[in-house]
């Protein structure tokens, strides 16, 4: 009996002291974290405004612009862009993590908004030379937050426009069973090896460092991708053969 007591208040004593010993350590977890929104947040202002003066100067002076300075601002532009996604990205995880984003649910037919998303990267596949082919049903009433489907297909094009060189193809279906919905961007790109397959979904991963750095890639499209799908309560997963092509295929719940 003496025992039994002796066992429970030591077992207390260790929960109650190990409780304590966490305060510090999720105090520091809390202030990354709130150091991390409020820099992405103070960070998009400049970007913002410095993309917006490069449109000026280019509106105002284009024409006396050298072949080279054009190529320059072009550059500019493309990592004051970059740099822009980060931060847009760096500040969604913050957010996602400390669970301040909310989402907003409403029942919506997928099909129109998919055709216009997928419309979205024709001149980018036309300057690439790949052609999208979309195979979607008439109608698919679906109920989630329409602003982050939205950001889960468009990681998945973008990635797939990456990753596909010229005259690919990339194939988005969308189909319905009875229990979920299920969408898949299918590429004739570059693959992704067996061992970097279930690491890709990690935040900062990369599988072809040197190509997708090249990409302007930073690693951290999937694992949003992941934490929207999964907050539908769906699933998303990968198959990939290399040097073929690879297939991201999303599942969500009717409900
Ligand atoms: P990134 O911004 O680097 O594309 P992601 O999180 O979206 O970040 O993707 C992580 C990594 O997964 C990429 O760096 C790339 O190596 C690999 N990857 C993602 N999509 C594809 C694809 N469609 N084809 C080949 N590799 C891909």
């Amino acid at each position: 009996m003496i025992f039994i007591l002796f066992l429970a208040v030591a077992i207390w004593l260790s929960y109650s002291m190990s409780k304590k010993a966490m305060i510090p350590i999720q105090t520091v977890y809390h202030q990354q974290q709130q150091f991390l929104a409020d820099a992405s947040h103070e960070l998009r202002t400049p970007l913002t405004i410095m993309n917006t003066s490069f449109d000026v100067i280019e509106l105002e002076h284009g024409e006396d612009f050298t072949p080279y300075t054009k190529e320059v601002l072009a550059d500019m532009k493309d990592e004051v862009g970059r740099m822009s996604r980060l931060v847009q990205h760096l500040l969604l995880l913050a957010r996602s993590d400390s669970g301040s984003v909310q989402f907003e649910t409403v029942s919506f037919d997928l099909v129109p908004k998919l055709r216009l998303w997928v419309q979205a990267f024709e001149s980018l596949a036309r300057q690439k030379c790949i052609s999208i082919r979309a195979e979607f049903p008439e109608e698919l009433i679906v109920m989630g937050d329409l602003e982050r489907i939205k950001q889960v297909v468009y990681i998945l094009l973008d990635n797939a426009m990456k990753y596909t060189p010229e005259e690919g193809v990339v194939d988005v279906m969308l189909e319905a069973a009875s229990k979920r919905w299920v969408l898949s961007i299918k590429d004739t790109g570059i693959g992704i090896p067996e061992e970097d397959r279930s690491r890709i979904f990690d935040r900062f991963y990369r599988a072809e460092k040197h190509r997708s750095r090249e990409e302007g890639s930073a690693g951290l499209g999937l694992s949003i991708a992941k934490w929207i799908v999964e907050a539908h309560k769906g699933s998303i997963e990968v198959v990939s053969s290399v040097g073929h092509g690879s297939t991201f295929i999303v599942k969500i719940p009717h409900k």
